[in-house]
């Protein structure tokens, strides 16, 4: 029987709210395994990531680390340079080129792929309907994927012209000469190392005892103090209370370890996290069930609505991208087949600091509160010669892995390309492999990526380029 590969048979109907790297990359998905897919977009074609959020901060980050590279290393590397500086004009066109290539590229795909885009804001009316302006559409399911938005805390001096969200930071005309940075998670520490590697002096106010809490407590120290040597100044234990406007710059006012205390900057970022936007889209009206604002979801990310899923950083699961991607993957693979396929043991958490972050699976405390029996093996990069070359030897792997057999359960990386070999780490867990099969494999020499195999080695024996552990 002839069949045609190219005209995949329609299977199912779908309508996809949002087009962010959850909406856009699920809609993809779902017309490439035959569905009938329309995409509602109220804003921008690429979410939060490709326009405010992951691409727009890494573009500048590039513009600071290439920077600040050539300032620390050119005399050490024998570069004559002068006259050097940053013309942040230019910098912002950059970074504004590549979002436009990418949500270009991004409405190019869903065009080829036969989607079709309505521009407007989505109503839930019912399990099959949703109001865009005067269309109403419909179809067999729908997703929601309408993401989040930075959240103010409600203190006095929230609202002043010089407090601004991670979108007001990447649209500054200047770079501030200092920034008081509330908010010690992932985007405060990645902005606090893009300005200060610009010259801005910066200070993170934090209200937790720690700075970014979902990392790893040891990495977690060793990026605290890279940073501090840097000159970022670091408050943990400290709660912002109130910002005053002081002439050119602002006060924030604070409670650091049970003091009072003030710290000024000419700006204020204010990110101490993300709320999902859930709100006046008839989401109760449906009677779907949320948690503080996020969409509730079951593993196959169906909310209690059948029919009507939720995914990406507005069932607030994991607010991160590719996060976002996998969940609507998976619930597109459950609409059309009945399967399952999102590992979330497998996603990879990522900072883009100088040196970079990046860690997937267990964590140690984590496995310590639950009692399960791990072995952990370290690996400084002073002993990897790709490292040192490029970063200093700056940095460490870490790898965690089941006592009895072995299981690689959780890597976790500091260093220069971490964001890059995590994935080989990801895949392992996925494959369930053992830290045998890490130091079996062969590691291309040299490379960051060697350590890998040498964290392995030191899981149940000795790394080779590092002394034996004393007995
Ligand atoms: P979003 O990207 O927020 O997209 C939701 C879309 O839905 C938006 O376009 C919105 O306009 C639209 N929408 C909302 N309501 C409606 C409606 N009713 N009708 C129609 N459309 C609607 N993550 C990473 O993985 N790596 C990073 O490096 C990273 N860096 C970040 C840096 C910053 C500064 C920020 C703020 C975030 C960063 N993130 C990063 C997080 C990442 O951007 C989000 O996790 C990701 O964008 C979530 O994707 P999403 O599709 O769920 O939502
Ligand atoms: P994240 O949720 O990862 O984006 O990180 C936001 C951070 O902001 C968290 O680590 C919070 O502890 C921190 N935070 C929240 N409220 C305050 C506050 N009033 N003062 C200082 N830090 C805060």
């Amino acid at each position: 029987m002839a069949t045609n590969l190219t005209m995949p048979q329609i299977k199912k109907s779908i309508l996809i709210v949002g087009a962010g790297p959850g909406g856009y990359v699920t809609a993809i998905k779902a017309a490439q395994m035959g569905a009938k897919v329309s995409l509602i977009e109220a804003d921008k074609v690429g979410g939060t990531c490709l326009n405010v959020g992951c691409i727009p901060t890494k573009a500048l980050i590039h513009v600071s680390s290439t920077f600040s590279a050539i300032k620390e290393q050119s005399a050490k590397l024998g570069i004559t340079v002068s006259g050097m500086d940053v013309d942040w004009a230019k910098a912002q066109q950059y970074k504004g080129s590549i979002v436009k290539t990418l949500v270009g590229g991004v409405e190019g795909l869903l065009k080829a792929n036969g989607v079709a885009v309505y521009r407007g804001r989505g109503i839930v009316k019912d399990a099959h309907t949703i109001q865009v302006g005067s269309k109403t559409l419909t179809a067999d399911c729908i997703i929601l994927a309408v993401g989040s938005e930075p959240v103010r805390i409600p203190i006095p001096g929230a609202d002043l012209p010089g407090v601004i969200d991670s979108t007001g930071t990447l649209a500054l005309t200047e770079i501030p000469k200092s920034f008081v940075i509330i908010g010690g998670g992932v985007i405060g520490i990645e902005f606090a190392s893009l300005f200060a590697s610009l010259g801005t002096k910066c200070t993170i106010v934090e209200a937790l005892p720690r700075i970014l809490p979902p990392i790893d407590a040891e990495i977690t120290r060793m990026v605290r103090a890279d940073l501090e040597a840097r000159g970022i100044a670091i408050l943990t234990d400290a709660r912002v209370e109130s910002i005053e406007q002081a002439g050119a710059s602002y006060t924030v006012h604070m409670n650091y370890q049970g003091q009072a205390q003030t710290v000024e900057g000419e700006k204020v970022l204010m990110c101490v996290g993300r709320r999902a936007m859930t709100q006046g889209i008839g989401l109760e009206e449906a009677g779907i069930v949320l948690n503080c604002g996020k969409v509730v979801t079951d593993d196959h990310f169906q909310t209690n609505v059948p029919g009507i899923y939720a995914i990406g950083d507005c069932n607030g699961k994991l607010m991160l991208a590719h996060a976002a991607s996998a969940q609507g993957i998976a619930a597109v693979n459950h609409i059309m087949t009945g399967r399952d396929s999102y590992h979330a043991e497998t996603v990879p958490s990522c900072i883009y600091l100088e040196p970079e972050v990046a860690s997937v699976g267990r964590k140690e405390e984590e496995l310590q509160e639950q009692g399960i029996a791990y072995r952990c093996g370290t690996f400084s990069l002073s002993g990897n010669g790709k490292a040192l070359i490029e970063a200093g030897g700056k940095g460490m792997i870490k790898i965690l892995a089941d006592a009895k057999y072995g299981q690689i359960l959780g890597v976790h990386i500091y260093g220069p390309r971490a964001t890059d070999l995590i994935a080989a780490a990801a895949i392992a867990i996925r494959l369930e492999a053992t830290v045998d099969e890490f130091t079996s494999t062969v590691w291309a020499h040299p490379t960051v990526g060697e350590a890998l195999g040498e964290a392995a080695e030191a899981v149940f024996g000795n790394s080779i380029h590092w002394p034996p552990k004393k007995k």
